[in-house]
């Protein structure tokens, strides 16, 4: 399904002037038309052309072409309706645009002072905790791997790749991203940095990756502040796709819907019993890795030196040894 802010135009321009300059149709008053009456005889940009054009009814060097643009945009770019830069907006994956999420989702605000993705005051970072149960969302159109990644697979097989709303909770903030994964076959890798640490990403599936979100280079935060939306890692193509999006889920070993919240509690609980022992191991400091008595809290990577940080994402979030 198409975003539902991309619009289709038909615009006008001159076929030989030096800049093309195009003016939607329907803008366009008929009282102003030189271009479309014999009028174009006297225009000086067609004079200098003109041979053997003279005596019809409208400017020969007049075009006309279909257009597509961003109704969601501030500034509307005209782009010509088969141009691979609408590759996103023609499909299922708009669902994860910075743009379509601020217009569509009012959840999605951006920020008066820095323009970034934020989550309104007092309120947790979008997508991290479920308003109604208390949980870790598992949203049903995601289908997530054990290393606490997901993908979004659309109708006609494109699809966006990130992490989940365990791991973004669990950092907290990231310094940068690295993409590792070039253009092309392969399977998503990306590096995180935060605070001197690498942490390696790797989704298991093979896909063809066409970009990176560029948005991470300029905003890491919006990961974990947006995970399941504006903070997606790659989008690509899963090879060979011709069923239903459920089939990709069931053959690559990931879990999606009643099964991918299970698995989430099971983590959770796996998570909270793993910060017992560490704090159990750490008494006699007397540290506090949790909050709200028991529930995960959303800065307990600040809470860990770095061999228990290492552990923690070797024990969760790391690729499972094949
Ligand atoms: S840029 Fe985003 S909001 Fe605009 S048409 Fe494309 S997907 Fe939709």
């Amino acid at each position: 399904m198409q975003c539902p802010f991309l619009k289709e135009a038909t615009v006008r321009y001159c076929g030989i002037a030096p800049v093309r300059k195009l003016v939607p149709r329907d803008s366009i008053h008929e009282d102003d038309q030189r271009c479309t009456t014999p009028d174009y005889q006297r225009c000086p940009t067609a004079q200098a052309h003109l041979t053997g054009h003279d005596g019809l009814t409208e400017c020969p060097f007049l075009q006309e072409s279909l257009v597509q643009y961003c109704a969601a945009a501030e500034v509307t770019k005209f782009i010509p309706c088969n141009d691979s830069v609408l590759s996103r907006c023609n499909g299922d994956n708009h669902r994860h645009c910075p743009l379509y999420l601020q217009r569509a989702h009012p959840r999605h605000q951006r920020s008066a002072h820095d323009g970034c993705l934020a989550a309104p005051a007092g309120r947790q970072p979008a997508g991290q905790i479920d308003d109604d149960t208390g949980e870790i969302p598992t949203p049903d159109s995601l289908a997530f791997a054990p290393s606490h990644m997901w993908i979004d697979v659309g109708e006609n097989g494109c699809c966006d790749v990130g992490i989940d709303a365990l791991l973004a909770r669990v950092l907290g903030r990231v310094d940068s991203i690295r993409f590792v994964s070039p253009q092309g076959h392969g399977r998503p890798r990306a590096t995180i940095s935060i605070d001197d640490l690498d942490l390696p990403l790797a989704f298991p599936l093979r896909l063809e990756i066409t970009s990176a979100n560029a948005l991470l280079r300029v905003r890491p935060e919006t990961i974990v502040s947006d995970p399941y939306g504006a903070g997606w890692l790659f989008a690509g193509q899963v090879p060979c796709h011709d069923g239903p999006k459920s089939d990709v889920a069931s053959v690559a070993g990931l879990l999606q819907g009643e099964a991918a919240r299970q698995w989430m509690r099971t983590e959770c609980d796996r998570l909270a019993r793993f910060v017992h022992d560490l704090q159990a191991q750490r008494c006699d400091r007397g540290e506090i890795l949790m909050s709200d008595g028991g529930e995960i809290s959303n800065d307990l990577w600040k809470h860990l030196d770095r061999e228990e940080r290492l552990l923690l994402f070797d024990r969760f979030f790391a690729e499972p040894n094949e």
